[in-house]
């Protein structure tokens, strides 16, 4: 492996550990938006499509000649992190996850941004391919948690007049 493709592999697996921990951060956001359906179901919707962009990042790994057996253990350890950041959730919780969540599917993009950039130095187009998939998808889930932001804060706010 040179070291352009060593790169290539330590930037796949990092972004696999960053699904596994959204994956950690959508389920509990999930479970915290019963009051606001849409959101709810748009969260779910990416969690599947989360769960997904994580297997295709596993393909892509065990394809390029990677072991995958150490992944657990790296998402094991960002998985901290992202119960940290789901326990962000508690108070004006349902607020401050979409901007969590917002912030971290424009990371996401970002991790993809690059991915593409590396796998098009090393002429792989398969996981070319699949990143710019992924990277449409967050992209698409960045832009509707931007329009749900401000929709939701009202919401909120309406709510928390009433109590
Ligand atoms: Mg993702
Ligand atoms: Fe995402």
């Amino acid at each position: 492996m040179n070291k352009v493709e060593a790169n290539l592999m330590a930037w796949l697996r990092n972004t696999h550990a960053m699904e596994e921990q959204a994956v950690t951060m959508l389920t509990s956001l999930a479970s915290r938006t019963g009051d606001y359906p849409d959101v709810k179901a748009r969260i779910e919707s990416h969690l599947a499509e989360t769960k997904r962009q994580a297997e295709a990042l596993e393909e892509c790994i065990k394809r390029r000649g990677g072991d995958t057996s150490i992944l657990k253990d790296l998402a094991a350890k960002t998985v901290a992190f992202g119960q940290g950041v789901s326990g962000m959730f508690v108070e004006d919780e349902i607020v401050k996850g979409a901007m969590a969540s917002y912030t971290f599917e424009h990371m996401e993009a970002a991790a993809y941004r690059v991915l593409i950039a590396a796998a098009e130095a090393v002429g792989d187009t398969q996981t070319q391919t699949v990143c710019e998939r992924i990277l449409q998808e967050e992209l698409s889930m960045a832009s509707d948690l931007e329009r749900q932001l401000s929709i939701l804060t009202r919401k909120y706010l309406s709510r928390s007049r009433v109590k």
